[in-house]
Protein backbone atom coordinates (compact mmCIF):
# COMPACT_ATOMS: atom_id res chain seq x y z
CA UNK A 1 0.00 0.00 0.00
CA UNK A 2 1.22 3.79 -0.60
CA UNK A 3 0.08 7.34 0.69
CA UNK A 4 1.75 10.09 0.98
CA UNK A 5 1.08 10.69 5.33
CA UNK A 6 1.13 7.82 7.68
CA UNK A 7 -0.42 8.76 11.01
CA UNK A 8 0.56 6.38 13.75
CA UNK A 9 -1.99 6.81 16.70
CA UNK A 10 -5.81 6.43 17.15
CA UNK A 11 -6.01 8.84 20.18
CA UNK A 12 -7.19 12.74 20.27
CA UNK A 13 -3.94 14.08 18.58
CA UNK A 14 -3.76 11.27 16.12
CA UNK A 15 -7.75 12.06 15.38
CA UNK A 16 -7.01 15.30 15.31
CA UNK A 17 -3.95 15.39 12.41
CA UNK A 18 -5.73 13.17 10.58
CA UNK A 19 -8.52 14.50 9.96
CA UNK A 20 -6.50 17.97 9.07
CA UNK A 21 -4.02 16.36 6.83
CA UNK A 22 -7.53 15.01 4.98
CA UNK A 23 -9.18 18.40 5.04
CA UNK A 24 -5.64 20.06 3.39
CA UNK A 25 -6.20 17.34 0.51
CA UNK A 26 -3.23 14.54 1.50
CA UNK A 27 -3.81 11.16 1.24
CA UNK A 28 -3.43 9.91 4.78
CA UNK A 29 -3.68 6.39 6.53
CA UNK A 30 -4.05 6.47 10.37
CA UNK A 31 -2.42 2.74 12.13
CA UNK A 32 -3.95 2.28 15.60
CA UNK A 33 -2.58 -1.42 17.44
CA UNK A 34 -5.78 -1.36 19.44
CA UNK A 35 -8.92 0.37 19.20
CA UNK A 36 -9.27 4.30 18.92
CA UNK A 37 -9.12 6.17 22.05
CA UNK A 38 -7.28 2.88 23.70
CA UNK A 39 -4.78 5.12 25.36
CA UNK A 40 -5.04 8.37 27.34
CA UNK A 41 -7.50 9.66 25.64
CA UNK A 42 -9.81 7.37 26.95
CA UNK A 43 -8.72 7.80 30.46
CA UNK A 44 -8.81 11.58 31.71
CA UNK A 45 -11.45 13.18 33.18
CA UNK A 46 -12.95 14.56 30.11
CA UNK A 47 -12.64 18.32 31.50
CA UNK A 48 -12.48 20.71 28.36
CA UNK A 49 -9.99 22.42 30.18
CA UNK A 50 -10.97 26.49 30.33
CA UNK A 51 -7.08 27.26 31.27
CA UNK A 52 -7.34 28.22 34.59
CA UNK A 53 -6.13 24.83 36.25
CA UNK A 54 -3.02 25.96 35.04
CA UNK A 55 -2.88 29.99 34.98
CA UNK A 56 -0.76 30.05 37.65
CA UNK A 57 1.86 27.15 36.62
CA UNK A 58 1.74 26.66 33.41
CA UNK A 59 0.49 30.12 31.70
CA UNK A 60 1.64 28.98 27.86
CA UNK A 61 -0.24 25.67 28.60
CA UNK A 62 -3.45 27.43 30.16
CA UNK A 63 -3.23 30.06 27.23
CA UNK A 64 -3.55 26.72 24.71
CA UNK A 65 -6.26 25.70 26.86
CA UNK A 66 -8.57 28.84 26.73
CA UNK A 67 -8.46 29.30 23.35
CA UNK A 68 -9.16 25.87 22.46
CA UNK A 69 -11.75 25.65 24.70
CA UNK A 70 -13.95 28.23 22.61
CA UNK A 71 -13.08 26.99 19.00
CA UNK A 72 -14.15 23.11 20.31
CA UNK A 73 -17.05 24.86 21.65
CA UNK A 74 -17.98 25.91 18.11
CA UNK A 75 -16.80 22.91 16.43
CA UNK A 76 -18.02 20.19 18.87
CA UNK A 77 -20.99 21.38 20.48
CA UNK A 78 -22.80 17.95 20.58
CA UNK A 79 -20.29 16.43 22.52
CA UNK A 80 -19.61 18.64 25.42
CA UNK A 81 -21.86 20.46 28.14
CA UNK A 82 -20.83 23.61 29.05
CA UNK A 83 -21.17 23.24 32.76
CA UNK A 84 -19.00 26.14 33.91
CA UNK A 85 -16.67 25.42 36.54
CA UNK A 86 -15.94 26.54 40.01
CA UNK A 87 -12.48 27.07 42.30
CA UNK A 88 -13.35 26.87 45.96
CA UNK A 89 -11.17 27.16 48.52
CA UNK A 90 -11.39 25.64 51.76
CA UNK A 91 -9.89 26.87 55.49
CA UNK A 92 -6.81 24.30 54.99
CA UNK A 93 -6.42 25.84 51.84
CA UNK A 94 -3.37 28.85 51.40
CA UNK A 95 -5.28 31.97 51.78
CA UNK A 96 -3.50 33.73 49.17
CA UNK A 97 -4.17 31.49 46.25
CA UNK A 98 -7.54 32.32 45.33
CA UNK A 99 -5.85 36.08 44.71
CA UNK A 100 -2.81 34.54 42.76
CA UNK A 101 -5.23 32.42 40.51
CA UNK A 102 -7.73 35.56 39.47
CA UNK A 103 -4.37 37.37 39.01
CA UNK A 104 -2.95 35.05 36.44
CA UNK A 105 -6.30 34.41 34.40
CA UNK A 106 -7.31 38.28 34.26
CA UNK A 107 -3.45 38.49 32.97
CA UNK A 108 -4.43 35.70 30.46
CA UNK A 109 -7.75 36.54 29.26
CA UNK A 110 -9.61 33.98 31.31
CA UNK A 111 -12.70 35.46 32.59
CA UNK A 112 -12.16 34.66 36.02
CA UNK A 113 -14.60 35.80 38.55
CA UNK A 114 -15.44 35.71 42.12
CA UNK A 115 -18.48 34.54 43.03
CA UNK A 116 -20.46 34.86 46.31
CA UNK A 117 -20.21 31.61 47.86
CA UNK A 118 -24.11 31.52 49.35
CA UNK A 119 -25.14 31.59 45.44
CA UNK A 120 -22.77 28.79 44.57
CA UNK A 121 -24.07 26.86 47.82
CA UNK A 122 -27.82 27.74 47.20
CA UNK A 123 -26.45 26.22 43.25
CA UNK A 124 -24.95 23.30 44.16
CA UNK A 125 -26.16 22.10 47.42
CA UNK A 126 -24.30 18.94 47.82
CA UNK A 127 -21.02 21.67 47.96
CA UNK A 128 -19.75 21.49 51.15
CA UNK A 129 -20.56 24.32 53.54
CA UNK A 130 -16.95 25.03 54.36
CA UNK A 131 -16.37 26.67 51.57
CA UNK A 132 -14.45 30.29 52.36
CA UNK A 133 -14.53 31.69 48.67
CA UNK A 134 -15.52 30.64 45.02
CA UNK A 135 -14.24 31.63 41.34
CA UNK A 136 -15.84 30.37 38.33
CA UNK A 137 -14.21 30.01 35.22
CA UNK A 138 -15.80 28.63 31.54
CA UNK A 139 -14.73 24.85 32.29
CA UNK A 140 -16.83 22.54 30.37
CA UNK A 141 -17.46 18.57 30.25
CA UNK A 142 -16.58 16.92 27.14
CA UNK A 143 -16.95 13.23 25.64
CA UNK A 144 -13.36 12.10 24.69
CA UNK A 145 -14.70 9.11 22.70
CA UNK A 146 -17.66 10.93 20.54
CA UNK A 147 -15.19 13.73 20.06
CA UNK A 148 -12.33 11.56 18.46
CA UNK A 149 -14.53 9.35 16.58
CA UNK A 150 -16.01 12.82 14.78
CA UNK A 151 -12.51 13.33 14.25
CA UNK A 152 -12.27 10.31 12.17
CA UNK A 153 -15.55 10.16 10.46
CA UNK A 154 -14.88 13.84 8.98
CA UNK A 155 -11.05 12.13 8.12
CA UNK A 156 -12.96 9.36 6.70
CA UNK A 157 -15.17 11.26 4.80
CA UNK A 158 -12.70 13.19 3.35
CA UNK A 159 -10.91 9.96 1.72
CA UNK A 160 -9.02 9.59 5.00
CA UNK A 161 -8.30 5.36 5.73
CA UNK A 162 -8.21 4.11 9.10
CA UNK A 163 -7.03 0.41 10.15
CA UNK A 164 -7.06 -0.69 13.70
CA UNK A 165 -5.39 -3.43 14.89
CA UNK A 166 -1.84 -2.37 13.26
CA UNK A 167 1.02 -1.91 15.40
CA UNK A 168 3.92 -0.01 14.16
CA UNK A 169 7.10 -2.08 14.62
CA UNK A 170 9.03 -1.03 11.72
CA UNK A 171 10.09 2.14 9.97
CA UNK A 172 11.79 2.37 6.68
CA UNK A 173 14.37 4.80 6.13
CA UNK A 174 16.26 5.76 2.53
CA UNK A 175 19.00 8.29 2.35
CA UNK A 176 17.83 10.48 5.61
CA UNK A 177 14.54 10.22 5.09
CA UNK A 178 11.45 8.34 6.02
CA UNK A 179 10.08 5.70 2.99
CA UNK A 180 7.25 3.47 4.88
CA UNK A 181 6.36 0.94 8.17
CA UNK A 182 5.95 -1.86 8.78
CA UNK A 183 2.99 -2.84 11.20
CA UNK A 184 1.66 -6.24 12.37
CA UNK A 185 -1.87 -7.04 13.65
CA UNK A 186 -1.00 -7.99 17.47
CA UNK A 187 -3.74 -10.61 17.63
CA UNK A 188 -2.36 -12.19 14.21
CA UNK A 189 0.85 -11.61 13.68
CA UNK A 190 -0.25 -10.87 9.82
CA UNK A 191 2.71 -7.99 8.09
CA UNK A 192 1.47 -5.06 6.35
CA UNK A 193 3.78 -2.83 4.71
CA UNK A 194 3.10 1.37 3.79
CA UNK A 195 5.00 3.45 1.76
CA UNK A 196 4.65 6.93 2.75
CA UNK A 197 6.70 10.21 2.12
CA UNK A 198 5.44 11.33 5.72
CA UNK A 199 4.92 9.88 8.92
CA UNK A 200 3.67 11.38 12.04
CA UNK A 201 4.14 10.21 15.63
CA UNK A 202 1.22 10.89 17.79
CA UNK A 203 1.29 7.63 19.64
CA UNK A 204 1.35 9.10 22.67
CA UNK A 205 3.06 7.80 25.95
CA UNK A 206 4.10 4.85 23.20
CA UNK A 207 6.01 8.20 21.26
CA UNK A 208 9.20 7.32 22.32
CA UNK A 209 8.81 3.65 21.40
CA UNK A 210 8.32 4.64 18.03
CA UNK A 211 10.87 7.17 17.72
CA UNK A 212 13.21 4.61 18.56
CA UNK A 213 12.27 2.21 15.88
CA UNK A 214 14.04 4.94 14.00
CA UNK A 215 16.89 5.16 16.42
CA UNK A 216 15.83 8.29 18.37
CA UNK A 217 15.65 9.29 21.87
CA UNK A 218 13.03 11.33 22.96
CA UNK A 219 13.71 11.37 26.45
CA UNK A 220 9.99 11.40 28.02
CA UNK A 221 8.93 10.24 31.54
CA UNK A 222 5.70 8.94 32.88
CA UNK A 223 2.81 9.53 35.63
CA UNK A 224 0.29 8.23 36.26
CA UNK A 225 -3.36 9.73 37.29
CA UNK A 226 -5.81 7.35 38.74
CA UNK A 227 -9.43 8.46 38.54
CA UNK A 228 -12.92 7.02 40.08
CA UNK A 229 -16.73 7.38 38.65
CA UNK A 230 -19.85 7.61 40.80
CA UNK A 231 -23.09 6.85 39.66
CA UNK A 232 -25.03 10.18 39.79
CA UNK A 233 -23.74 14.14 39.17
CA UNK A 234 -24.29 15.20 42.81
CA UNK A 235 -22.75 18.64 41.13
CA UNK A 236 -23.89 20.43 37.93
CA UNK A 237 -20.34 22.15 37.63
CA UNK A 238 -16.66 21.47 37.05
CA UNK A 239 -15.60 21.81 41.05
CA UNK A 240 -11.62 22.30 41.09
CA UNK A 241 -9.72 22.90 44.61
CA UNK A 242 -8.52 26.36 44.77
CA UNK A 243 -5.06 25.37 45.73
CA UNK A 244 -2.09 24.51 44.23
CA UNK A 245 -2.57 21.11 41.72
CA UNK A 246 -3.16 17.80 44.53
CA UNK A 247 -4.55 14.59 44.66
CA UNK A 248 -8.28 14.98 44.52
CA UNK A 249 -8.63 18.12 43.47
CA UNK A 250 -11.23 18.17 40.68
CA UNK A 251 -14.87 16.86 39.98
CA UNK A 252 -15.98 16.82 36.76
CA UNK A 253 -19.74 15.61 35.73
CA UNK A 254 -19.69 13.45 32.78
CA UNK A 255 -23.18 12.78 31.32
CA UNK A 256 -25.30 11.23 34.42
CA UNK A 257 -21.76 10.58 36.08
CA UNK A 258 -19.60 12.08 38.30
CA UNK A 259 -15.14 12.00 37.96
CA UNK A 260 -13.17 12.45 40.47
CA UNK A 261 -9.56 12.76 39.87
CA UNK A 262 -6.66 12.74 40.31
CA UNK A 263 -3.63 11.30 41.62
CA UNK A 264 0.29 11.79 39.97
CA UNK A 265 2.87 8.81 40.08
CA UNK A 266 5.56 8.64 38.27
CA UNK A 267 5.70 5.29 36.76
CA UNK A 268 7.98 3.17 34.81
CA UNK A 269 5.02 0.96 32.71
CA UNK A 270 2.65 2.22 30.15
CA UNK A 271 0.99 -0.60 28.97
CA UNK A 272 -2.73 -1.44 30.87
CA UNK A 273 -2.51 1.29 34.04
CA UNK A 274 -4.85 0.51 36.60
CA UNK A 275 -5.32 2.40 39.86
CA UNK A 276 -4.35 0.29 43.51
CA UNK A 277 -6.85 0.47 46.11
CA UNK A 278 -4.65 3.08 48.01
CA UNK A 279 -5.06 6.09 45.43
CA UNK A 280 -8.94 5.34 45.40
CA UNK A 281 -8.84 5.86 48.97
CA UNK A 282 -6.40 8.74 48.73
CA UNK A 283 -9.09 10.33 46.20
CA UNK A 284 -11.99 9.52 48.52
CA UNK A 285 -10.34 11.01 51.78
CA UNK A 286 -9.85 14.03 49.60
CA UNK A 287 -13.05 14.56 47.41
CA UNK A 288 -15.02 14.32 50.17
CA UNK A 289 -13.46 17.40 51.54
CA UNK A 290 -15.19 19.03 48.79
CA UNK A 291 -18.24 16.93 48.38
CA UNK A 292 -19.03 15.37 51.68
CA UNK A 293 -21.89 13.13 50.30
CA UNK A 294 -19.62 11.26 47.86
CA UNK A 295 -18.97 9.24 51.20
CA UNK A 296 -22.21 7.70 50.83
CA UNK A 297 -22.27 7.56 47.19
CA UNK A 298 -21.75 4.55 45.10
CA UNK A 299 -18.26 4.18 43.80
CA UNK A 300 -18.68 2.85 40.01
CA UNK A 301 -15.90 2.12 38.70
CA UNK A 302 -11.90 3.60 38.97
CA UNK A 303 -9.38 3.78 36.19
CA UNK A 304 -6.33 5.01 35.27
CA UNK A 305 -3.85 7.43 32.46
CA UNK A 306 -0.75 8.31 31.86
CA UNK A 307 0.62 11.21 31.16
CA UNK A 308 4.03 11.94 29.49
CA UNK A 309 5.84 14.40 31.71
CA UNK A 310 7.56 16.87 28.96
CA UNK A 311 11.02 18.46 30.53
CA UNK A 312 11.19 15.10 33.44
CA UNK A 313 15.03 14.99 32.57
CA UNK A 314 15.85 18.24 32.55
CA UNK A 315 14.27 18.66 35.98
CA UNK A 316 15.97 15.60 37.38
CA UNK A 317 19.11 16.95 36.20
CA UNK A 318 18.61 20.55 38.34
CA UNK A 319 17.23 19.16 41.73
CA UNK A 320 20.64 16.47 41.53
CA UNK A 321 21.20 13.27 42.11
CA UNK A 322 20.78 13.70 46.13
CA UNK A 323 16.88 14.03 44.92
CA UNK A 324 16.43 11.11 42.81
CA UNK A 325 12.80 11.41 42.68
CA UNK A 326 12.53 14.93 41.73
CA UNK A 327 10.27 14.59 38.39
CA UNK A 328 7.53 12.47 41.22
CA UNK A 329 7.56 15.57 43.52
CA UNK A 330 6.67 17.87 40.66
CA UNK A 331 4.78 15.71 38.35
CA UNK A 332 2.49 18.50 38.55
CA UNK A 333 4.74 21.32 37.72
CA UNK A 334 5.81 20.48 34.87
CA UNK A 335 4.83 21.47 31.41
CA UNK A 336 1.54 20.28 30.94
CA UNK A 337 2.29 21.82 27.15
CA UNK A 338 3.09 19.53 24.23
CA UNK A 339 6.71 18.95 21.87
CA UNK A 340 6.02 18.86 18.26
CA UNK A 341 9.71 17.79 16.86
CA UNK A 342 10.60 17.76 13.07
CA UNK A 343 13.12 15.01 13.02
CA UNK A 344 14.00 16.43 9.68
CA UNK A 345 15.57 19.25 11.32
CA UNK A 346 16.70 17.68 14.57
CA UNK A 347 17.87 14.59 13.87
CA UNK A 348 18.37 14.05 10.29
CA UNK A 349 15.55 12.28 9.55
CA UNK A 350 13.34 14.31 7.00
CA UNK A 351 9.66 13.49 6.94
CA UNK A 352 9.49 12.03 10.64
CA UNK A 353 7.41 14.62 12.97
CA UNK A 354 6.45 13.08 16.36
CA UNK A 355 4.13 15.32 18.19
CA UNK A 356 2.78 14.31 22.01
CA UNK A 357 2.33 16.01 25.73
CA UNK A 358 -0.59 18.43 25.61
CA UNK A 359 -4.04 17.83 26.40
CA UNK A 360 -7.44 16.49 24.98
CA UNK A 361 -8.38 20.11 25.08
CA UNK A 362 -5.32 21.14 23.24
CA UNK A 363 -5.57 18.09 20.45
CA UNK A 364 -7.11 20.30 17.52
CA UNK A 365 -4.08 23.05 18.12
CA UNK A 366 -1.69 20.54 18.34
CA UNK A 367 -2.75 18.80 14.62
CA UNK A 368 -2.62 22.09 13.31
CA UNK A 369 0.82 22.90 14.33
CA UNK A 370 1.64 19.62 13.35
CA UNK A 371 0.17 19.63 9.75
CA UNK A 372 1.77 23.11 9.37
CA UNK A 373 5.26 21.92 9.78
CA UNK A 374 4.14 18.86 7.25
CA UNK A 375 2.85 21.35 4.75
CA UNK A 376 6.39 23.70 5.23
CA UNK A 377 8.13 20.43 4.25
CA UNK A 378 6.38 20.08 0.89
CA UNK A 379 6.18 24.09 0.46
CA UNK A 380 2.06 23.69 -0.05
CA UNK A 381 0.07 26.44 0.95
CA UNK A 382 -3.36 25.54 2.30
CA UNK A 383 -4.24 26.90 5.61
CA UNK A 384 -5.85 25.08 8.64
CA UNK A 385 -9.69 25.00 8.53
CA UNK A 386 -10.28 22.29 11.50
CA UNK A 387 -11.37 25.58 13.94
CA UNK A 388 -13.87 26.84 11.20
CA UNK A 389 -16.09 23.49 10.12
CA UNK A 390 -18.28 21.87 12.64
CA UNK A 391 -17.80 18.02 12.99
CA UNK A 392 -20.04 15.73 11.91
CA UNK A 393 -22.12 13.91 14.33
CA UNK A 394 -24.44 11.88 12.47
CA UNK A 395 -27.16 10.78 14.52
CA UNK A 396 -29.07 13.09 16.92
CA UNK A 397 -26.31 12.91 19.39
CA UNK A 398 -26.15 15.01 22.63
CA UNK A 399 -24.00 14.41 25.57
CA UNK A 400 -25.67 14.11 29.06
CA UNK A 401 -29.06 13.21 27.00
CA UNK A 402 -30.70 11.29 29.62
CA UNK A 403 -33.22 14.17 30.24
CA UNK A 404 -34.20 14.27 26.66
CA UNK A 405 -34.29 10.52 26.28
CA UNK A 406 -36.65 9.88 29.54
CA UNK A 407 -38.93 12.22 27.39
CA UNK A 408 -38.52 10.48 24.66
CA UNK A 409 -39.26 6.86 26.35
CA UNK A 410 -41.93 8.07 28.25
CA UNK A 411 -43.67 8.34 24.47
CA UNK A 412 -43.11 4.33 23.94
CA UNK A 413 -45.84 2.13 25.16
CA UNK A 414 -44.94 0.58 28.26
CA UNK A 415 -45.82 -2.52 26.81
CA UNK A 416 -42.66 -2.18 24.19
CA UNK A 417 -40.38 0.02 26.40
CA UNK A 418 -38.01 -3.83 27.60
CA UNK A 419 -37.71 -4.57 23.88
CA UNK A 420 -36.83 -0.45 22.94
CA UNK A 421 -34.29 -0.35 25.71
CA UNK A 422 -31.26 -2.06 25.84
CA UNK A 423 -29.25 0.09 28.57
CA UNK A 424 -31.28 0.87 31.07
CA UNK A 425 -28.62 2.88 32.81
CA UNK A 426 -27.84 5.26 30.47
CA UNK A 427 -31.18 4.56 28.36
CA UNK A 428 -29.58 3.88 25.17
CA UNK A 429 -32.24 2.33 22.82
CA UNK A 430 -32.23 -0.33 20.61
CA UNK A 431 -32.59 1.91 17.40
CA UNK A 432 -29.52 3.81 18.59
CA UNK A 433 -27.32 0.65 18.62
CA UNK A 434 -28.67 -0.50 15.57
CA UNK A 435 -27.65 2.53 13.99
CA UNK A 436 -23.90 2.43 15.05
CA UNK A 437 -23.46 -1.36 14.64
CA UNK A 438 -24.22 -0.65 10.79
CA UNK A 439 -20.61 1.71 10.75
CA UNK A 440 -18.51 -0.84 12.98
CA UNK A 441 -15.24 -1.69 11.13
CA UNK A 442 -14.38 -3.86 14.22
CA UNK A 443 -16.75 -5.76 16.62
CA UNK A 444 -16.20 -5.47 19.98
CA UNK A 445 -18.53 -4.04 22.91
CA UNK A 446 -16.00 -1.37 23.83
CA UNK A 447 -16.36 0.36 20.34
CA UNK A 448 -20.33 0.12 20.90
CA UNK A 449 -20.02 1.54 24.68
CA UNK A 450 -18.11 4.35 23.64
CA UNK A 451 -20.00 5.09 20.46
CA UNK A 452 -23.62 4.81 22.30
CA UNK A 453 -22.51 5.18 26.07
CA UNK A 454 -24.43 1.73 26.37
CA UNK A 455 -22.77 -0.08 29.65
CA UNK A 456 -21.40 2.93 30.74
CA UNK A 457 -23.53 3.39 33.62
CA UNK A 458 -24.05 2.25 37.42
CA UNK A 459 -23.86 -1.89 36.31
CA UNK A 460 -21.15 -1.14 34.12
CA UNK A 461 -22.53 -3.19 31.05
CA UNK A 462 -23.50 -6.32 33.73
CA UNK A 463 -26.88 -6.19 32.28
CA UNK A 464 -26.68 -4.67 28.85
CA UNK A 465 -23.31 -6.76 28.04
CA UNK A 466 -25.28 -10.01 26.57
CA UNK A 467 -28.36 -7.81 24.94
CA UNK A 468 -25.13 -6.01 22.81
CA UNK A 469 -23.92 -9.16 22.10
CA UNK A 470 -27.17 -10.50 21.03
CA UNK A 471 -27.77 -7.97 18.69
CA UNK A 472 -24.30 -8.15 17.03
CA UNK A 473 -25.30 -11.59 16.75
CA UNK A 474 -28.83 -10.93 15.32
CA UNK A 475 -27.39 -8.38 12.72
CA UNK A 476 -25.33 -11.74 11.31
CA UNK A 477 -22.41 -9.38 12.36
CA UNK A 478 -20.51 -12.15 14.46
CA UNK A 479 -20.21 -15.69 14.53
CA UNK A 480 -22.18 -17.78 18.12
CA UNK A 481 -18.18 -18.65 18.59
CA UNK A 482 -17.18 -15.15 18.58
CA UNK A 483 -19.70 -14.01 20.33
CA UNK A 484 -18.54 -15.57 23.36
CA UNK A 485 -14.65 -14.42 22.94
CA UNK A 486 -16.36 -10.52 22.81
CA UNK A 487 -18.41 -11.10 25.70
CA UNK A 488 -15.81 -12.35 27.49
CA UNK A 489 -13.29 -9.96 26.82
CA UNK A 490 -15.38 -6.90 27.68
CA UNK A 491 -16.07 -8.61 31.18
CA UNK A 492 -12.23 -8.95 31.43
CA UNK A 493 -12.12 -5.22 31.13
CA UNK A 494 -14.72 -4.15 33.15
CA UNK A 495 -13.44 -6.26 36.13
CA UNK A 496 -10.14 -4.25 35.70
CA UNK A 497 -12.72 -1.29 36.79
CA UNK A 498 -14.50 -2.49 39.00
CA UNK A 499 -12.05 -4.37 41.22
CA UNK A 500 -10.66 -1.45 42.89
CA UNK A 501 -14.02 -0.56 44.38
CA UNK A 502 -15.76 -3.42 45.56
CA UNK A 503 -17.76 -2.23 48.90
CA UNK A 504 -21.39 -1.40 49.69
CA UNK A 505 -23.87 -1.57 47.28
CA UNK A 506 -21.08 -2.29 43.94
CA UNK A 507 -20.01 -4.80 45.60
CA UNK A 508 -23.28 -6.71 46.13
CA UNK A 509 -24.29 -5.88 42.53
CA UNK A 510 -21.58 -7.41 41.51
CA UNK A 511 -22.58 -10.78 43.18
CA UNK A 512 -25.36 -10.82 41.44
CA UNK A 513 -23.76 -10.25 38.28
CA UNK A 514 -21.29 -12.92 39.07
CA UNK A 515 -24.02 -15.08 40.04
CA UNK A 516 -25.94 -14.33 36.82
CA UNK A 517 -22.31 -15.09 34.34
CA UNK A 518 -21.20 -17.95 36.38
CA UNK A 519 -24.51 -20.08 37.28
CA UNK A 520 -26.86 -18.98 34.97
CA UNK A 521 -24.93 -18.29 31.84
CA UNK A 522 -22.24 -20.77 32.85
CA UNK A 523 -19.74 -18.88 31.02
CA UNK A 524 -17.02 -20.04 33.78
CA UNK A 525 -16.91 -23.24 32.04
CA UNK A 526 -16.66 -22.16 28.42
C1 LIG B 1 -5.22 10.94 34.41
C2 LIG B 1 -5.31 11.90 33.26
C3 LIG B 1 -6.38 12.79 33.19
C4 LIG B 1 -6.45 13.70 32.14
N1 LIG B 1 -7.52 14.54 32.07
C5 LIG B 1 -7.63 15.40 31.05
C6 LIG B 1 -8.77 16.23 30.93
O1 LIG B 1 -9.69 16.15 31.73
N2 LIG B 1 -8.80 17.12 29.92
C7 LIG B 1 -7.80 17.22 29.00
O2 LIG B 1 -7.89 18.08 28.14
N3 LIG B 1 -6.73 16.40 29.04
C8 LIG B 1 -6.63 15.48 30.03
N4 LIG B 1 -5.57 14.63 30.08
C9 LIG B 1 -4.61 14.63 28.99
C10 LIG B 1 -5.18 13.92 27.75
O3 LIG B 1 -5.94 12.79 28.10
C11 LIG B 1 -4.05 13.50 26.82
O4 LIG B 1 -3.22 14.60 26.61
C12 LIG B 1 -4.56 13.03 25.46
O5 LIG B 1 -5.60 12.11 25.59
C13 LIG B 1 -3.40 12.40 24.71
O6 LIG B 1 -3.87 11.94 23.47
P1 LIG B 1 -2.88 11.27 22.44
O7 LIG B 1 -3.64 10.99 21.22
O8 LIG B 1 -1.65 12.11 22.31
O9 LIG B 1 -2.41 9.92 23.15
P2 LIG B 1 -3.23 8.55 23.32
O10 LIG B 1 -4.65 8.80 23.57
O11 LIG B 1 -2.50 7.74 24.33
O12 LIG B 1 -3.13 7.88 21.89
C14 LIG B 1 -1.97 7.24 21.43
C15 LIG B 1 -2.42 6.04 20.62
O13 LIG B 1 -1.29 5.49 19.94
C16 LIG B 1 -1.49 4.10 19.86
N5 LIG B 1 -0.20 3.46 19.61
C17 LIG B 1 0.85 3.36 20.46
N6 LIG B 1 1.85 2.69 19.89
C18 LIG B 1 1.45 2.34 18.65
C19 LIG B 1 2.05 1.62 17.58
N7 LIG B 1 3.28 1.08 17.68
N8 LIG B 1 1.35 1.45 16.43
C20 LIG B 1 0.08 1.96 16.31
N9 LIG B 1 -0.53 2.64 17.31
C21 LIG B 1 0.15 2.84 18.46
C22 LIG B 1 -2.08 3.76 21.23
O14 LIG B 1 -2.76 2.50 21.23
C23 LIG B 1 -3.00 4.94 21.48
O15 LIG B 1 -4.34 4.67 21.09
C24 LIG B 1 -5.46 13.71 31.13
C25 LIG B 1 -4.40 12.81 31.20
C26 LIG B 1 -4.33 11.90 32.24
C27 LIG B 1 -3.21 10.93 32.29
Amino acid sequence: MKTEVVVIGGGATGAGVFRDLALRGLEVVLLEKADLTSGTSGRNHGLLHSGARYAVYDPDSARECFQENALIKKIAAPCLEETGGFFLSLPEDPPEYADTLLRACHSLGIPAKEVAVADVLHQETKLSPRVKRAIWVPDASVDPFRLIRANIEAGENLGGRVFLHRQVVEIFTARGKVTGVKAIDPRTGEEFKIQCHFLINAAGVWAGEIARLAGINLGILFSKGSLVVFNQRLVNAVINRCRPPANGDIFVPHGPTLILGTTSQTVAQVDDPFPEIEEVDLLLGEGEKMIPQTKETRVIRAYAGIRPLLGAREAEREAGPETPNASEADGRRLSRDFLLVNHGAQDQLRGFFSICGGKLTTYRLMAEKTVDAVMDEIGRKESCRTAEIPLPFPWEYSFHALEKKLLKIAQIPSANVPQEIVCECELVSKKEILQEVGKLGIFSLKELQERTRAGMGPCQGGFCAPRLTALLLETGKITAAEALTILKNFLEERWKGIRPVLWGPQLREEQLIQALYTEFFNLDRF
